[in-house]
């Protein structure tokens, strides 16, 4: 049994761990100007008192802590990823074992985040090289900024463009999209903004 102590230290030391991410993160916004003209940096965030969860997605995690990147954000995320809460919006049988074994995201603040915001929902999503994430679609406004890799999005009335590191790509509420992962993985730090933003994302296949 853990002493009183250590556990302490131990929730100290993920608190540090998550506000370092947090700060990076808030750097990023303020360092890129489509994030901080898409929304400003929410003022009403607080720390979650959640605990991670048992069921964390392993495989994918491990697979994050493996990828290849130079980025402070995804840096930060590396060096903290079993400290972290991560996410999965499908189950196996949507998307299929090897897209849920190489996919995940924290979502770091936002009305269920790591840190708890109401008016905006900040992502950092990894998806590894060559998956397929089908047509999708959800209430939310999104904006995509590439940290390491590359993606090409597709939409419905819209020739596919692919994006490399640094630059972003915007969808507005329930605009389809899907996205084709380069060669080298992908890993983006994402926002959502609007009226329903707590709804997940809807696959329309
Ligand atoms: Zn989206």
């Amino acid at each position: 049994m853990m002493n009183k102590t250590a556990g302490i230290h131990m929730l100290k030391a993920k608190n540090q761990a998550w506000e370092h991410i947090l700060e990076i993160a808030r750097r990023v916004h303020s360092e890129t100007p489509a994030l901080s003209t898409f929304a400003p940096w929410p003022t009403d965030i607080t720390i979650a008192p959640q605990a991670v969860p048992q069921e964390q997605p392993e495989t994918a995690i491990n697979a994050v802590k493996a990828y290849g990147a130079s980025h402070p954000l995804i840096k930060a995320v590396q060096d903290h990823a079993d400290d972290l809460v991560w996410k999965q919006s499908y189950r196996d049988d949507d998307l299929g074992r090897d897209f849920m074994d190489h996919y995940g995201y924290i979502e770091l603040f936002g009305p269920d985040g790591m840190f708890i915001s109401h008016q905006c929902r900040g992502f950092i999503g990894y998806w590894g090289a060559g998956l397929i994430y089908p047509m999708h679609q959800h209430a939310a406004e999104e904006i995509y900024l590439v940290l390491e890799g590359s993606v090409t999005f597709e939409g419905q009335d819209q020739a596919p463009m692919l994006y490399r590191k640094g630059q972003t790509r915007r969808h507005s509420a329930y605009e389809p999209h899907a996205m084709r992962i380069g060669e080298k993985g992908f890993m983006t730090f994402a926002l959502w903004r609007g009226k329903d933003m707590a709804q997940p994302p809807r696959l329309m296949v």
